[in-house]
């Protein structure tokens, strides 16, 4: 338990931490890597080079302290985390060296104003922090292993099949090599690639959304290439992925993880994606389809045009077979020719209006998935629509962050 004056003063120094957010993060994983380079390995290059990943780990330390008296409105949050460092391996040895770097990188960006109080305070706090994420990291560690199928580590997987759904979507169906159970995925979680690429300096860890439904014979996952843009280079492990990697080419896996799973209701549920974010979503339809759900389904998706639109014939093809499970395309640069056969029901941007028109009109829970400011534009609409935060699921594809 903290002393009420170390939480008074850390909750009266969270703004100077936010106010320094990036100065910190920056500097923080300058030194970290200094003390331990090997830690490279496990932090994604491309989000520190991008900034956004000290972004993320500082506005993390600020919303922690903000709220150290109320640790209970954090705990989504602390699970979503939870669940990213099991499928990372981050172990509890990792907390003393990322706790005593985080002190001395607020110290040096603060100065003078981090008084040795101030500091103490910030160092129990992160203590008291350290201590809950251990906690549940072992006890999700011990379910892991435990699980028929389950695993903790890196498991090898050869690439069954390798299968394009669209100009820039892979899918990769992956069977386990040792030719042993696996264990069935919650539909909207993620697999854990640690990709070894040949000429790379450090192993990359990437994040996978599972896309099909669960089973106990194949994981897939479906990879969307980023391209080089606005002479930014390319993403390292999606275009080695779909360059280099072939089916019979063996990869390395943490089990599956995530809390951005459906939740037993009976009331309709919508599933919005844009791009790449189809593939939770295409995970939750075809465990729905699997469970023979007697829910109504509203499956929207965005994208720039058909060329890019992947698993859409899958889908077309659930919406005519189930009375129960409504589609709806929204092309934002459709080509003349899907304007001539009407191939989307949607020209432009997905706005408020037109969700007005395909949206159940009973209450219904509300799972989203695409690029940042896609999904701040819907979380918006929603909340305009009055559909409470608990009803309003959704998976940020990067670092922790917020879209509120
Ligand atoms: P990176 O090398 O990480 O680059 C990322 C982007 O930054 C690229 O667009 C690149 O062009 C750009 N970039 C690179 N260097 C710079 C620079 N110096 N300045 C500015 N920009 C730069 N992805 C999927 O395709 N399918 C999924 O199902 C999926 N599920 C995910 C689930 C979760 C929970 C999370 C967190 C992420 C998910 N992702 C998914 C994203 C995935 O993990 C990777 O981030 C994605 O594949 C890009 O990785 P990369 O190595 O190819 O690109």
């Amino acid at each position: 338990m903290l002393e009420p004056q170390t939480i008074e003063t850390v909750k009266a120094t969270a703004p100077a931490i936010q106010a320094n957010a990036a100065a910190i993060g920056n500097r923080f994983y300058e030194m970290l890597f200094e003390k331990a380079p090997e830690l490279r390995n496990m932090f994604n290059q491309t989000n520190q080079e991008t900034g956004v990943q000290p972004e993320a780990l500082a506005y993390s330390v600020y919303q922690a302290g903000a709220n150290i008296d109320r640790l209970e409105e954090l705990r989504p949050t602390i699970e979503r985390i939870a669940e990213k460092h099991r499928a990372l391996d981050v172990r509890p040895e990792h907390y003393g060296l990322v706790g005593e770097t985080l002190l001395e990188a607020v110290e040096e960006v603060l100065g003078d104003a981090a008084t040795p109080e101030i500091l103490d305070a910030w160092g129990e706090a992160y203590h008291a922090l350290a201590e809950i994420f251990i906690q549940k990291e072992a006890v999700k560690y011990e379910e892991v292993k435990a699980a028929r199928g389950g695993w903790t580590g890196y498991r090898p997987f050869y690439v069954a099949e390798k299968v394009p759904e669209s100009d820039v979507i892979t899918s990769f169906y992956l069977k386990p090599k040792d030719g042993k159970a696996i264990i069935p995925q919650q539909p909207g979680q993620y697999l854990t690639l640690q990709a070894d690429i040949e000429g790379e300096p450090y192993t990359h860890m990437r994040h996978y959304s599972l896309s099909d439904a669960p089973n106990e014979n194949y994981y897939r996952i479906s990879v969307k290439r980023e391209d080089s843009e606005n002479g930014n280079p390319a993403g390292i492990v999606s275009n080695y992925l779909h360059r280099d990697v072939n089916e019979g080419d063996v990869l390395l896996f943490a089990a599956p993880a995530g809390e951005f799973v459906i939740e037993t209701e009976e009331m309709p549920i919508v599933l919005i994606s844009g791009g790449v974010g189809v593939t939770p979503m295409m995970s939750m339809l075809n465990t729905l389809v699997q469970e023979d759900t007697k829910r109504n389904v509203t499956f929207i998706h965005a994208a720039d045009s058909s060329k890019v639109h992947a698993m859409k014939a899958h889908v077309e093809q659930l919406a005519d077979t189930y009375s129960n499970i409504e589609a709806y395309t929204c092309y934002s640069a459709p080509t003349e020719e899907e304007r001539t056969h009407k191939m989307f029901d949607k020209e432009g941007f997905i706005d408020a209006d037109w969700l007005e028109t395909v949206l159940p009109d009973e209450q219904a829970d509300f799972y989203f998935c695409g690029p940042i400011p896609f999904m701040k534009v819907v979380n918006e609409i929603l909340k305009d629509r009055g559909v409470p935060a608990e009803r309003r699921h959704y998976e940020v594809f990067g670092p922790e962050s917020t879209i509120e």
